[in-house]
Order: structure tokens, then C-alpha cells, then sequence
């Protein structure tokens, strides 16, 4: 896509700093750095977002997201742990629309990533949690 800065980069019209590429995806440091080591992984094929991924695409990509994952964390004793997050619409943070995977190690408390799980379960009855899991397993078999 001719004005997508993910596909610039693929295409070597914007630098970046590559950790790895293939014939499909491509492995490079986020620009931001939100933690050292900070890589996104994408495919090289241009889509948008989770919901444009077919099943092989996002095999290929995820294949090799443990063979990056692992050459991180050995990059830096430092690292003790690693997220590993997919942003899917602006709402979710997304900010480029090239589908990507954030792979981000974690260092301390204080490294300046954070996410939040609240526990909402009390909200829920069994019944309505049956209710959202037979309506989303219904859809699932629409594809
Ligand atoms: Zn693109």
C-alpha cells in the first residue's frame, strides 16, 4: 500500500533497523522503544489489521514469533520477562494500520509498560456468560 509506512520500510523507502526478514514477514525495532529490544513483527503481505489476517498468514507470522521472542531475550540478560501484544482498531491502540505484533521484554516495574486486566466477573451471571459464549461460538461457525 503506497502510503503505508510499514510497507515503506518492507520496501526499503524508509530506514529501519531489521532483525530479521524472509520471503513473509519481516522482524524490525519500534521506532518508539517503549522497552529496549522493543520488535514488531509483520507480515509482508499489506493488511490492516486481525480481521483482514487469513489462518496461513497468521500461521507464518506466528510461527516464528517464538524463534524472535527467544533471540530477545538473549540479546539482554536483563530481560525477565516479554509481552507479546496485537493492537486491533484505534481504539485498541493501534496506530499504524499494517497488522503487526508488538514483542516487548520486560526488564522491572518501572520499565514503562503496563497493561490491565480488570476483574469484572462479578458482573456476570452464568447464564449471561453462556449467552456471550454460545453467541461468539455461533459466529465461529459462520467462517
Ligand atoms: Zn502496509
Amino acid at each position: 500500500m503506497a502510503d503505508c509506512i510499514f510497507c515503506k520500510i518492507i520496501n526499503n523507502e524508509i530506514p529501519s533497523r531489521k532483525v530479521y526478514e524472509d520471503d513473509d514477514i519481516l522482524a524490525f525495532l519500534d521506532l518508539t522503544q517503549v522497552t529496549p529490544g522493543h520488535t514488531l513483527v509483520i507480515p509482508k503481505k499489506h493488511v490492516a489489521d486481525i480481521f483482514e489476517l487469513d489462518e496461513v498468514l497468521a500461521a507464518t507470522v506466528a510461527s516464528k514469533i517464538p524463534t524472535i521472542a527467544k533471540a530477545i531475550k538473549h540479546s539482554n540478560p536483563a530481560i525477565k520477562g516479554m509481552n507479546i501484544i496485537n493492537n486491533n482498531g484505534t481504539l485498541a491502540y493501534q496506530s499504524v494500520f499494517h497488522s503487526h505484533i508488538h514483542i516487548l521484554p520486560r526488564y522491572d516495574e518501572q520499565d514503562d509498560f503496563s497493561i490491565h486486566f480488570g476483574d469484572h466477573s462479578e458482573n456476570y451471571t452464568p447464564e449471561e456468560l453462556d449467552s456471550i459464549a454460545l453467541t461468539i461460538k455461533n459466529k465461529l461457525e459462520g467462517y
